[in-house]
């Protein structure tokens, strides 16, 4: 009935690289980033798999709220904090612990009639530039949050904007060592510093892209020793064969011109399913297990793949555009892109199923979908202390 473009997640997957980041990780607690509803995956389907993290990172206040109407009654950490002021209310309410990277932040929380103090993570520019007080404010800015009343505990926190190639990192890494202090805690390290950079690591770490399988650099074979296996595996059918002859061209803008007499299959995969528009001719793909690629401009709902010494391949056979065995950062990287992007780009209309390899999770999901009555409960009386320690 349905169209065959679809997403399978792998619980199980997930469940192993939390087991493997937790391995390279022994001594701090770990933050499962799960932004971007969870990187594209899907947050409330997910959740429950990594249940054994010590606490959820995200962007999304609204996401955060839902995750403790989902049940989660661990540490939540908002990574940009609140984006308007009257939010500190709905921190306190929801034992959420934000960072703190500007003025007007600090300004909302020391207003706000609070009955609890809020955990904050103080938020270092150490060279990225982006979000946090710079080095020479840094010192000024702990003595003045520690005299704000509705402030609970404080994380020193910063992001690195190299740690995936190394470039520069010496001189981000000297830049900490000489601003943070030793009396409060730290959280440096993002997924790629957590699997490169031990020295790093401090008391929390905040994993992304690694919990999914994919490479924080976008080069598979970076993360190839680390054993971290694809969630999602993004896969569809062939619709139709065409027979086309040499010189001929295929799609919009006839991009690609037959080098030779081709086989030629129409996969019902688009870019409104999330694939890349401007994916390249030569794409890696898979078909019947078969690796071949991409010939000519992928089109909304359909895309076009050489087939042509594959005799097996007909109506119905099967293409993986990613994941299992095709790792998303070779896709990504012949479009030019790294593996976030394409896991993000997931559309609405893509079905999303589970795995059924086996994992008892995945058959705990299926059968029994959140049931939130009771937590609702929990969440009015027994907020309070969270966020204790983190
Ligand atoms: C997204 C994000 C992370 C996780 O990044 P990965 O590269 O996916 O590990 C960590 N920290 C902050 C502040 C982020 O925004």
């Amino acid at each position: 009935m349905s169209r065959p473009a679809k997403v399978t997640l792998n619980l199980e997957a997930l469940a192993h690289n939390l087991a493997v980041i937790k391995h390279k990780a022994k001594n701090s607690k770990i933050w499962s980033v799960v932004k971007a509803d969870a990187y594209g995956h899907g947050l409330s389907r997910l959740w429950p798999t990594l249940s054994k993290t010590d606490g959820f990172a995200l962007i999304e206040l609204d996401n955060a709220i839902m995750l403790r109407e989902e049940g989660w009654l661990g540490p939540i950490l908002l990574l940009e904090g609140f984006f308007k002021p009257e939010d500190v209310y709905l921190l306190e309410r929801y034992s959420i612990t934000t960072v703190v990277h500007s003025d007007w932040q600090l300004e909302a929380i020391d207003k706000a009639q609070l009955e609890r103090p809020i955990n904050i993570y103080l938020k270092l520019n150490s060279g990225m530039n982006r979000l946090g007080y710079r080095p020479e404010q840094y010192h000024q800015i702990i003595q003045r949050v520690k005299n704000i009343q509705n402030i609970g505990s404080i994380t020193q926190m910063t992001h690195f904007a190299n740690s995936d190639t190394g470039v520069n990192m010496d001189k981000q890494k000297h830049v900490i060592e000489q601003t943070m202090i030793d009396e409060l805690p730290r959280c440096l390290a993002n997924s790629a510093a957590t699997l490169f950079y031990p020295e790093t690591h401090y008391d929390w770490v905040r994993p992304g892209i690694i919990l999914y399988g994919a490479s924080p650099s976008g080069i598979w074979q970076d993360i190839a020793s680390f054993n971290l296996k694809p969630v999602m595996t993004f896969s569809s059918e062939i619709l139709s064969i065409q027979h086309v002859k040499k010189g001929e061209q295929i799609g919009y803008g006839s991009r690609y011109t037959a080098s030779r007499d081709m086989r030629v299959g129409v996969v019902a995969c688009g870019y409104a399913d999330g694939y890349p528009r401007h994916a390249p001719d030569g794409t890696p793909i898979l078909v019947n297990g078969h690796k071949t690629q991409l010939v000519g401009r992928i089109s909304m709902d359909m895309l076009t793949i050489d087939v042509t010494d594959f005799a097996d391949v007909t109506y119905g056979s099967s293409v993986e555009l990613w994941g299992e065995h095709l790792p998303v950062d070779d896709v990504a990287s012949a479009c030019g892109t790294i593996g976030y992007e394409l896991l993000c780009a997931i559309a609405p209309r893509v079905k999303v199923e589970i795995a059924k390899n086996g994992s008892y999770l995945s058959d705990f999901n299926r059968n029994n979908p959140v049931d939130n009555s009771q937590n609702q409960n929990k969440i009015n009386t027994t907020f309070s202390d969270l966020n204790e320690g983190c």
